[in-house]
Order: C-alpha cells, then sequence, then structure tokens
C-alpha cells in the first residue's frame, strides 16, 4: 500500500544493562526522529520505545530521563530478564497498532541509525517489511565472523529461512506484526519467524560498528544456544538424519549379516561366533531404524505443536 499521508514510525529498542550507552543512544535516535519530522518524511507522533529487559542497573532511571527529555522517547519495563528475542518481541506487540511501522533496533547503536531513512522511504513506497543487511564483519573478532558464517550456511543447509548478515535490525508494517502476534511459540527465533510470514520485503545496507560503550551481552554459550533454538525451532532436519542413519546401517547390518552366514558356512569360524555376530549386526540395524521412525512421527508432533499459524493473507482484488 502506497502512503501518501506521513507515518507514524516507531522504533523498539531492547536493553538489557544498558546504562553506559542509553544517553547516547537515545540522543541520536531522538535526533533521527526529529530529522524525520522536520522533513516531512513521517508523523510527529512518532517515537522511540525502550524496552528494559529487567535490568540491574540504572537503565530503567535513564529511560525514564530520558523520556522526560526528549518528547518521542517511551520506556517499557519487563517484569524481568527474558532475553533479546522474547523482549523485543514484547516491545513490538505492545506498541505494534499505535504505528505504521515499527523499527527494530540494539540499544548499543552497533547498527548505523542513518539508514532509518531509507527503510522508511520504502516502507512509504509499499514495502512491508525490510531487512538491514551488514555490508561487511570488519568489526567483528574472526571468532565472532567465522561462528556466524557457520551459522549462516549450518541454517540454509536445514532449510531454514533466513536473511544472510542480518540480525533483528529491521522494519516491520503494522500488518506485518499483526500476523507475528499469531504465532504462539516460546521458543522465538524472530529471524527466522518474520521471513516465513511473507509480504513484500526488500534489504537495505549498512556498516555495523563497534559498539559504543559496555560489554557484549551475547557470550559465547549464549550464542550458542541461540543457534541451537534457531535450527530446532524451524526444522526438524536433525530427526530426519536418524532416519538416514538409520536406513543406512540397516543395509549395512543385513550385507554384514550375509557375510557372516558365508564365512559360517566356508568353515572359518569358532563355534558360537555366528550366533553372537549376527543378532548384534540384525538388532543394531533394526534398532536405529526404528529409531528413525518414531523420529519422523515425532518430527510430524514437533510441527503440529507449535500451532503456527499457516498463512497470511497479502492483499486482494475485488
Ligand atoms: N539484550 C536484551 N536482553 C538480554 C540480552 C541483550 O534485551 O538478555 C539487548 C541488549 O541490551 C542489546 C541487544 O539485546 O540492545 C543486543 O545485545 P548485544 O549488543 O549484547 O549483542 P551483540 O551485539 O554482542 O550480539
Ligand atoms: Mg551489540
Amino acid at each position: 500500500m502506497q502512503q501518501t499521508t506521513t507515518p507514524i514510525i516507531g522504533i523498539i529498542s531492547p536493553c538489557y544493562n544498558e546504562e553506559q550507552v542509553l544517553n547516547e543512544t537515545a540522543k541520536q535516535l531522538n535526533g533521527v526522529i526529529e530529522g524525520l519530522i522536520a522533513k516531512n518524511i513521517i508523523s510527529h507522533q512518532s517515537f522511540i520505545a525502550f524496552v528494559d529487559d529487567g535490568s540491574n542497573d540504572n537503565t530503567w532511571k535513564l529511560i525514564e530521563e530520558n523520556s522526560n527529555r526528549y518528547t518521542p522517547v517511551k520506556g517499557l519495563k519487563l517484569a524481568g530478564n527474558v532475553g533479546h528475542q522474547k523482549a523485543l518481541l514484547a516491545g513490538l506487540l505492545t506498541f505494534k497498532d499505535e504505528a505504521s511501522a515499527l523499527i527494530s533496533i540494539d540499544a548499543d547503536l552497533q547498527d548505523d541509525v542513518s539508514v532509518i531513512e531509507e527503510m522508511i522511504v520504502k516502507h512509504k513506497a509499499g514495502t512491508d517489511v525490510l531487512y538491514a543487511v551488514r555490508k561487511e564483519r570488519t568489526t567483528d573478532s574472526g571468532f565472532k565472523r567465522n561462528t556466524a558464517l557457520i551459522f549462516y550456511n549450518l541454517m540454509k543447509k536445514m532449510k531454514v529461512n533466513i536473511v544472510h548478515n542480518h540480525a533483528d535490525y529491521r522494519l516491520c508494517s503494522s500488518r506485518v506484526l499483526n500476523a507475528l502476534a499469531e504465532f504462539d511459540e516460546v521458543n522465538l527465533f524472530l529471524r527466522g519467524i518474520i521471513p516465513s510470514i511473507g509480504f513484500s520485503n526488500d534489504v537495505v545496507y549498512y556498516n555495523r560498528l563497534e559498539r559504543f560503550a559496555g560489554e557484549s551481552k551475547y557470550p559465547f554459550k549464549k550464542m550458542l544456544s541461540f543457534a541451537w533454538n534457531g535450527i530446532t525451532s524451524f526444522s526438524n532436519y536433525p530427526l530426519k538424519l536418524v532416519t538416514i542413519i538409520g536406513f543406512a546401517v540397516f543395509f549395512i547390518c543385513l550385507l554384514m549379516s550375509g557375510y557372516a552366514l558365508i564365512a559360517m558356512f566356508t568353515g572359518q569360524v569358532v563355534p558360537g561366533w555366528l550366533s553372537t555376530v549376527l543378532p548384534m549386526y540384525f538388532l543394531g540395524g533394526v534398532q536405529l531404524f526404528c529409531f528413525g521412525i518414531i523420529g519422523e512421527y515425532i518430527g510430524k508432533i514437533y510441527l503440529e505443536v507449535k500451532k503456527r499459524p499457516r498463512y497470511f493473507i497479502d492483499k486482494r482484488v475485488d
């Protein structure tokens, strides 16, 4: 839908113990919003909402202060720390009915705020989802770069549809957010869910900067669990793998059984050998094969219990 009026745009930023960056982030985001209002690109009702994800430092106090300082700044305080993905979801669902589109951005100023204007311009031209994609990863450590690459390749192999080098910096129109609200799952992996919703989308490119201050809240352990969650909540490929391995092993075991029988009849073995080895091969193969079949059914159950919405209607003509 092409928009002629100036849309209300909301920026959602989850914060966990971000007292070192919050004042600067509020200042910069406020600058962006005021600039876009002045250029008559967005409505003067546009806002910035900081979601305090159960921080145990002064984050909330700073959010309150900044909301007094700058008109567009709002705050949402969660009861406890629920993690980045859920905190972001809380922000998106709370504010989705108050804006024409919401932009999610990390609070640490690693995402270049200057592409916000490009996102909004493309959104106004009718695009529902705009993924901000990193041009290069020079500011990351070699370790983070490589693990990220492994992650993207693995996800691709498992047929999970994610946008390469896109984190959670994106614009979603309100109808995409309404669709998002229909996902009931607890294991949230927004980078997989948003592309699975559909609607028109495009990318904008930016350079990822260094963290403005403070430390990463994603240590290796959290990164690993995030990647694992991404795979297991989108793909039953690992279960399928059991069936494939099971079938292969079963086949090999049949061949081995044949060999054991021949060895027995050509008289090259000690007594009792066949009766030990044959059931071992055979049962091993049967067992893994059966595991695989059970896995197939568990895979189906897994897909069903998620009760994900099956489709979203983009538009219609009358
Ligand atoms: N964050 C959050 N809850 C958490 C951990 C992180 O809301 O439990 C926020 C954090 O404040 C930041 C964003 O999620 O705005 C991304 O975290 P971080 O910058 O530490 O991750 P990295 O950029 O190192 O991957
Ligand atoms: Mg960061």
